[in-house]
């Protein structure tokens, strides 16, 4: 057994296992414009770190620490890992709960997510998971970035249906272009998921409008020959205008959010009067407001439990 003495980081003096971490802190999430860690950053890829622990409190760590620990007083190696979340790991098994933040970055968080992940140990987490969360979703981003990804991850990984269902959510109705995981271990079925039901939207969307028109013009909507014919005008007129249509009938999808794409045609207005006698109709206001209400419905995040992998 080697000397505690020898330890860069004690969390058990009475240890057994020293837990040797190489190429620590590496790069996280990093997307592809940022592939190249930050100058700021400081990585210790050719740093060793010693952490002195107790085999018996690795057996939270399971499968992996139980194979581990049943070795005895031994060097076991890990590789890669964030050395402040490994850290705040190996307390939460030790027990040694005064030394666990009660705050951290959302950065933080998800990358001790990776690690209980890897080590499949998310119950010793949840207590502590819990509290983190409740004080990061206060600033939960409401535009697509990193950190959103990053939300997507720690809500997919701790199995917290609500936020992965935001998250995804946001990500559908705003990001531009389609989204990767960004090295995160997200599944790609996930990622899959949300990319098509961001493109579904942008179909579904000129489909409904198209459909309203199709339904005016049969008939199925409005209330006389005359309704029919003002509404569908207008509307044709301010797709136009709005760029809710395309010379060849279809969406630009590139550079454009789905979530600003309903928003626009929530915008429409209904003419300015009703033909007939009843001239203060709400008939063409409800046409416009019940499509857009199911529009809107679409926007909606991904289930979590629908997400097989
Ligand atoms: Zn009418």
């Amino acid at each position: 057994m080697e000397s505690g003495s020898n330890a860069t980081h004690v969390i058990d003096p009475d240890g057994n296992v020293m837990i040797i971490l190489q190429n620590a802190n590496k790069p996280f999430a990093a997307s592809s414009e940022e592939s190249n860690p930050p100058k700021k950053c400081k990585t210790s890829q050719n740093q060793e770190f010693r952490i002195l622990v107790s085999a018996s409190h690795l057996t939270f760590v399971s499968p992996e620490g139980l194979t581990l620990c049943t070795a005895g007083s031994v060097n076991i190696t890990a590789d890669g890992w964030d050395l402040e979340a490994f850290l705040i790991l190996l307390r939460i098994c030790h027990c040694k709960h005064h030394q666990v933040p009660r705050t951290l970055s959302l950065e933080l968080l998800a990358k001790i997510t990776v690690l209980v992940d890897y080590y499949e140990c998310f119950d010793v987490l949840r207590f502590f998971a819990d509290t983190w969360i409740s004080c990061l979703e206060q600033d939960f981003p409401t535009q697509y970035s990193r950190d959103l990804l990053l939300w997507v991850w720690i809500s997919w990984a701790l199995k917290l249906p609500a936020l992965f269902q935001q998250a995804t959510g946001v990500v559908i109705n705003q990001a531009t272009d389609s989204v990767t995981a960004l090295g995160l271990p997200i599944p790609q079925k996930i990622i899959d998921n949300i990319n098509r039901k961001r493109e579904s939207i942008f179909q579904y969307t000129f489909a409904t409008l198209d459909n309203l028109q199709k339904s005016l013009i049969d008939g199925r909507k409005g209330c006389s020959p005359g309704c029919r014919s003002i509404m569908l005008g207008t509307l044709m007129i301010q797709r136009r205008s709005n760029g809710l249509l395309t010379s060849d009938g279809t969406a630009p999808l590139a550079g454009l959010k789905a979530g600003d794409l309903v928003t626009k045609v929530g915008k429409l207005s209904p003419p300015a009067w009703h033909p007939g006698h009843n001239y203060f109709s709400k008939c063409h206001e409800g046409i416009l407001s019940s499509m857009t209400s199911e529009l809107k419905l679409s926007l909606r995040g991904l289930d979590l439990q629908y997400q097989t992998t």
